[in-house]
């Protein structure tokens, strides 16, 4: 089970991403997280850093889009920001949504990169999957309250993961 809540990568913040080793892993498609991972969720615009990640993905050739838990109002207006596609209530850690993106843009598994700042929903997907996963530390502390009861639980998860010397909090791989 502690593989599912495993990432593949984990780093700060998105900023840290290498994405040209992306491309060289023949990776063609980024589903990235919104709240916390790009910006904080009381933020309902994407950020300068967030814009030039994106257009540095677009740059390298690599595909993105946005899939979120949150409603759709929220998601649409950041996305229409950056001008991708979004997938929104996305119901995250449930399949459902993966498989629509897989579908939508004629993909396989291998092909994509998976990015969010939560182990329940944004690994657990991902993993659940078989998509890569890069887990990213959460940009602010303050969190929607939907995802405060989702923190306690990945509290225990962390704990575990350190146990076992799999991973541990704040200690990033690049
Ligand atoms: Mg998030």
């Amino acid at each position: 089970m502690i593989r599912l809540f495993t990432p593949d990568l984990y780093v700060k913040s998105f900023m840290d991403i290498d994405i040209q080793k992306l491309v060289k892993m023949n990776k063609k498609l980024i589903i990235c997280d919104i709240d916390n991972t790009l910006v904080a969720h009381d933020m309902s615009l994407p950020s300068d850093k967030a814009k030039q990640f994106v257009e540095n993905v677009l740059a390298s050739g690599l595909q993105i889009c946005l899939i979120s838990n949150n409603h759709k109002e929220r998601v649409e207006t950041f996305a229409k920001a950056l001008g991708i596609h979004r997938y929104s209530f996305a119901k995250k850690p449930i399949k459902w949504t993966y498989r629509k993106i897989l579908k939508d843009y004629a993909m396989k598994a291998e092909d994509v990169v998976a990015i969010g700042d939560q182990l329940l929903t944004d690994v657990l997907g991902a993993k659940r999957m078989k998509i890569y996963a890069i887990l990213t530390s959460p940009l602010v502390d303050r969190d929607l309250n939907s995802t405060k009861i989702n923190r306690k639980i990945e509290r225990r998860i962390y704990k575990r993961l350190e146990n076992r010397g799999i991973l541990k909090r704040g200690v990033f791989n690049e």
